[in-house]
């Protein structure tokens, strides 16, 4: 990589995303916001992440890639991605082999000092190297500052600490927030050290425009950790096109004139779109539950069923143990299944989709909050169950499947099933229309409205962008 033929001004900055299309997604396009504002920006990443990144690649936009060391952990070459594995075992080794990028990215660092590292806060060490550069350090962690709230609120009050008459009740957060669940004790325990860590760097970057997280949770954040929150989302925004939308984290399985044209032959929010995220994964009787239920619904539907890995062709047995008898023939003009990625953000931007089924992922969120799409929420794993309640409870745009099983990855066999009646109960109070649905889909809307807005010059997050570039200017000019 060579040097940077540097504009007068302009910021050089260094982004370090982790690899997992809900991270990298996400702060690759914040990469983007600083580069498309003439800043010159290195993303940090590996050769197989590289190139889904290759389309970005401009005189402000440039990738430095370290080797992944796959083979170290066993993995097979090119699998560097929580997207590209399927079970608990390899998503911990790609974990690990992402921990060990320290070395040869610390030493890029060091050579090719910028003047802000933009991190994800799965590498806090990242902590040490912008200590010993004296520059500043932005932390990413793809969450919503109303979870980063909550969670900071159940690090104070100790799970073991709840009343049995409160016990999901989220402590001193500006509203009452009481949970189907409390967080696995093995999560708190992960996520703590790493949240803690980030209240050392000069601010966090958000994925959320101010107005969906809300004045009040800003401000408890600020007064609370005495840190700052940037929100410069959402990002997703900045894709354009209908090519830029689709070829969003990897490249999409299916063609999106064909996705688009099927759509466009469909009534206004007639169609439910439903995807678990990137590296979710239901056993084939929660499969079957839903299959089952949307069917009953009777409403159109677009849905992501991940693609069993190393198996393409799927044996009509195999089919069998997830999809119920005849389903794909009395649902061939009804509905579309998409077996891997589909292009999620061109999907919910269309008007005939009226409600997603979703696993409350921040991104999934945001996307669709910014389409103006409302949700039937289902919390898997993570910080899921914080977004729910941000999105039934706190803006009444979406209704609650029910979830209480509350797991530490995507990729963990559940051990309940959601039944098919809890299902389609969901779907029909916001598909079935209604005085009800109608009001939460109205206040969808305006929220799509206000989120399009904050990116636009003079919005919330387009000015928070420009004042944290000022503030990065400062700090440079101040030290050199
Ligand atoms: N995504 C996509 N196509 C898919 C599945 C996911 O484009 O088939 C994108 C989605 O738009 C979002 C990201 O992958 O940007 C998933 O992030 P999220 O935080 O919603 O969930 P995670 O995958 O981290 O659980």
């Amino acid at each position: 990589m060579g040097a940077f033929d540097l504009d007068e001004g302009s910021l050089r900055l260094h982004f370090i995303p982790y690899p997992s299309p809900g991270h990298m997604i996400p702060l690759c396009d914040i990469a983007r916001l600083f580069s498309s504002r003439g800043h010159h920006v290195t993303i940090l990443t590996t050769p197989s992440n590289a190139h889904t990144l290759h389309k970005f690649i401009s005189h402000r936009l440039r990738l430095h890639t370290v080797h992944f060391p796959s083979r170290q952990l066993g993995l097979p070459d090119g699998v560097e991605n929580l997207a590209a594995v399927n079970n608990v075992e390899d998503s911990v080794k790609v974990h690990e082999a992402a921990m060990l990028l320290r070395g040869p990215m610390e030493r890029f660092l060091e050579r090719n000092p910028p003047d802000c590292i933009v991190a994800d806060f799965f590498f806090p060490w990242v902590h040490d190297v912008a200590t010993k550069l004296r520059i500043p350090r932005l932390v990413f962690n793809g969450f919503s500052l109303f979870a980063v709230c909550a969670m900071h609120s159940i690090y104070a009050n100790p799970i073991e600490s709840y009343s049995n008459s409160d016990p999901n009740v989220v402590r001193d957060l500006p509203h009452r927030i009481t949970l189907k669940a409390t967080p696995p004790k093995v999560l708190i325990d992960s996520t703590k050290p790493l949240l803690e860590m980030e209240l050392k760097s000069h601010g966090i970057i958000v994925n959320n425009f101010a107005e969906l997280d809300g004045e009040e949770y800003i401000q408890h954040y600020e007064k609370t950790t005495g840190h700052k929150a940037w929100h410069v989302g959402p990002v997703s925004l900045i894709c354009r096109t209908a090519e830029e939308k689709t070829e969003r984290g990897q490249e999409s399985v299916v063609c999106a004139h064909k996705c688009l044209s099927w759509l466009n032959s469909k009534r206004a929010n007639s169609v439910l779109y439903i995807c678990f995220g990137s590296i979710n994964q239901f056993s084939d009787k929660q499969l079957y539950e839903i299959a089952c239920a949307v069917e009953a619904s009777g409403c159109d539907f677009v849905w992501v069923v991940p693609e069993k890995k190393g198996k393409e062709d799927e044996s009509e047995e195999e089919k069998a143990k997830w999809m119920p008898k005849g389903f794909e023939k009395r649902n061939m003009t009804k509905g579309i299944i998409i077996r891997g990625w589909a292009p999620q953000v061109l999907i919910l931007g269309h008007l005939s989709v009226g409600a997603f089924l979703t696993h409350c992922g921040w991104n999934s969120t945001v996307e669709a909050v910014s389409a103006g799409v409302p949700m039937i929420m289902w919390p898997v794993h993570d910080e899921q169950f914080y977004n729910e309640k941000l999105i039934s409870e706190v803006h009444g745009i979406g209704v609650e499947v029910g979830a209480e099983e509350w797991n530490v990855i995507g990729f963990v066999v559940k051990k309940k099933v959601v039944g098919r009646e809890s299902i389609e109960k969901a779907v029909r109070k916001l598909m079935d229309g209604g005085d009800e649905a109608e009001k939460i889909r109205r206040r969808a809307r305006e929220l799509g409205k206000k989120a399009r807005a904050a990116v636009e010059e003079g919005g919330s997050s387009h000015k928070n962008l420009t004042s944290l570039i000022d503030e990065l200017k400062r700090l440079r000019d101040s030290s050199s």
